[in-house]
C-alpha cells in the first residue's frame, strides 16, 4: 500500500512514518509513503497557495490550481482524499475498504480550507469527527493508522484485529493483564479459570454491555446472534 500525503507542513507528517509499527512496514516494503509540499506548487516569488473568499469573510482559502497541480503529480492514485470537517465519517469500514487500495493520496488542508473546486479531483471527502482540527495532518495520519493496520504483514498478529472495537458492530471487550490484583482490584475470575468457553462468553458479554451503555447506536448495526439478543434484554432490564 502507498500513501501520498499532501499538505504545507510536511515535518508534521515525517516523524509519525520514523517510529513503531508504521516505520517497520516501511523499511519491510509491505507500505511505502512520500510526503509532498503543496508550497512547492506555490505561485509566484513567494510560492503563494492561498488568497481571500470571494464574497468575502474572513480567513484564507487554498487555491485550485496550487492544489490540483499538487495532486496530478501525485497521480496514478486509486483514491484522492480529502480530509475535511465536510466529509463523510471516516469508520472502520470505510478504513477497511481503502486498505485495500493501491495507492491513497491524502490532501491536507489549512485556514479555511481548499477552494470547492478541488472536489471535481477528489474521489471522497472524509472526516474523523464531528469538531474542527487546525489542519488536515492529524486525520490524514488517522487514516494512515487505521488503513495500514489492516494490510497483511503490517501488524505481527493476524488475529488481533478481528476482535477490535467496531470490527464486528460492538465496542471492544475489556482487557487485563498482571498482576491479578491492583490495589484492590481484581481481574474477573472467569479470566483466570482457563474455560475457554467462559472467557469467550464473559468476553461478548463485556462488549455488549460496554456498546448498550456508551454507544447504544451501534447495537441497530451489529451482528448479534439470538443467544446475545437475550442478553442484551436482560441487561437492558436490569438497567
Ligand atoms: N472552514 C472549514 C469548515 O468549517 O469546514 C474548516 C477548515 S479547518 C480549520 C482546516 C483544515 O483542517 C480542513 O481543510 C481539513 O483539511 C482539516 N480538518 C479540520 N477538521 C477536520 C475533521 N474533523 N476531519 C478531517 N479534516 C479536518
Amino acid at each position: 500500500m502507498r500513501y501520498t500525503f499532501i499538505t504545507l507542513f510536511p515535518d508534521l507528517i515525517r516523524p509519525w512514518l520514523e517510529e513503531s509499527l508504521i516505520a517497520k512496514a516501511l523499511q519491510r516494503g509491505l507500505l511505502s509513503a512520500e510526503v509532498v509540499d503543496l508550497r512547492a506548487f506555490g505561485l509566484g516569488r513567494h510560492r503563494s497557495v492561498d488568497d481571500t473568499p470571494y464574497g468575502g469573510g474572513a480567513g484564507m482559502v487554498i487555491r485550485a490550481d496550487v492544489a490540483v497541480a499538487a495532486i496530478e503529480s501525485a497521480l496514478p492514485a486509486d483514491e484522492v482524499i480529502l480530509l475535511s470537517p465536510a466529509g463523510r465519517p471516516f469508520t472502520q469500514e470505510v478504513a477497511e475498504e481503502l486498505s485495500r487500495k493501491e495507492h491513497l493520496v491524502l490532501l491536507c488542508g489549512r485556514y479555511e480550507g481548499f477552494d470547492a473546486r478541488v472536489e471535481a479531483f477528489v474521489t471522497r471527502s472524509l472526516s474523523i469527527g464531528d469538531y474542527v482540527l487546525m489542519g488536515g495532518e492529524v486525520a490524514a495520519l488517522a487514516v494512515l493508522e487505521a488503513t495500514a493496520r489492516l494490510v497483511p504483514g503490517v501488524i505481527g498478529d493476524p488475529m488481533s484485529h478481528r476482535e477490535d472495537s467496531f470490527v464486528r458492530g460492538l465496542l471492544d471487550y475489556p482487557h487485563y493483564t498482571r498482576p491479578p490484583e491492583f490495589r484492590g482490584l481484581k481481574v474477573p475470575e472467569v479470566l483466570l479459570s482457563g474455560d475457554h468457553e467462559a472467557v469467550a462468553r464473559f468476553r461478548r458479554k463485556e462488549a455488549l454491555k460496554r456498546t448498550l451503555e456508551l454507544r447504544p447506536e451501534l447495537l441497530l448495526r451489529a451482528r448479534i446472534g439470538a443467544l446475545e439478543a437475550g442478553w442484551l434484554a436482560e441487561m437492558d432490564r436490569e438497567g
